[in-house]
């Protein structure tokens, strides 16, 4: 007998309870000001696990809640919400597991569009935001070991993985069922690019290639403004990206590539062979400009906050 049919069996429709109820009985309430439509965003109300299937969303409302608050427009209703991690080739090549530190991301679908918010791992909310309508999206597609691939009007591929098993099935359903509404309605504001960038904090849009939110003053760092800082000294960009973890691993390697520096370029001039000061130059310019080249691709995927509003300059500027 399969899961399914257990649940069938024990609990009839008639007697099913609902979201209110399981609410309640949770003890939870949902933040105001956020329009949820109940019935997606919690879609298992019974059987196993449906405690866990709650709580785990209840926390990620809870996390986001005030970008929430501050970003979806009137009318905008919450479809579901859940947390992934966006998968980049390049980047697991390159960082292995570490790529999965800084690509936690939570997913909020509302009837409008798909909101990112980058995340830790818990689901606590950092600093960029993204957001893509539905009308951006030329292709979705969910596989059956949970990966959700999305193929952008721009041409813009991106790969998503790591949510909830009980999220496997039910996400792809929900995705595609806001993606036929929204083709019935033929909902289709004007973008900049597919994947758009979102002020950090504002939550208005920051067209392409852009790094000054034109709402409130707020400045972002341009991705060849930290790749230098990486090249000179590897984990610079990632500290202020606010990548600590692998900023602090990768300040080791630096430390090591300089000290291999100062040691090749001493025993060059002392032995006078030029080699060794070759040597020197290439060790550093290889693996600094490697690491220069992942910061400016991580960078590049979206804002990463350098000044805050100009109205509250005084306050925020450091
Ligand atoms: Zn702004």
């Amino acid at each position: 007998m399969s899961q399914f049919d257990q649940d069938e069996v024990f609990s009839p429709i008639d007697t099913q309870p609902t979201v209110p109820s399981r609410l309640k009985e949770l003890n939870a309430s949902l933040p105001m000001g956020v329009n949820f439509h109940l019935e997606s965003v919690f879609p298992k109300t019974t059987g196993w696990g449906w405690k866990k299937s709650f709580k785990t969303r209840l926390k990620y409302i809870e996390n986001t809640k005030e970008i929430l608050q501050d970003s979806l427009h009137e009318g905008e209703e919450v479809l579901y919400i859940s947390k992934g991690t966006r998968y980049s080739f390049l980047e697991y090549y390159f960082m292995g597991l570490w790529a999965m530190m800084i690509n936690h991301t939570v997913f909020v679908l509302t009837n409008l569009r798909l909101v990112m918010i980058h995340s830790n791992s818990k689901g606590k909310p950092k600093k960029t935001l993204w957001m893509i309508y539905y009308s951006q999206i030329d292709k979705f597609k969910g596989t059956w070991n949970g990966m959700l691939n999305l193929k952008l009007k721009d041409g813009k591929k991106l790969s998503f993985t790591g949510f909830p098993k009980a999220d496997r099935k039910t996400m792809p359903v929900i995705f595609q069922e806001a993606l036929d509404r929204y083709r019935e309605s033929g909902f289709n504001p004007e973008t900049s690019q597919s994947l758009e960038n979102l002020c950090t904090h504002c939550k208005d849009k920051v067209p392409k290639n852009e790094h000054d939110c034109d709402n409130c003053g707020a400045t972002y760092w341009k991705p060849s403004e930290l790749a230098w800082r990486s090249f000179i000294f590897p984990s610079w960009g990632d500290f202020l990206m606010g990548h600590t973890t692998i900023a602090i691993l990768e300040m080791f390697g630096g430390i090591m590539t300089w000290m291999a520096f100062v040691v090749l370029l001493i025993s060059g001039i002392q032995t006078s062979s030029p080699e060794d000061i070759i040597a020197a130059f290439v060790v550093v310019g290889i693996a600094h400009g490697i690491d220069a080249a992942i910061t400016a691709h991580i960078a590049g995927k979206g804002l990463h906050p350098k000044k805050g509003p100009s109205q509250f300059e005084t306050e925020t500027a450091v």
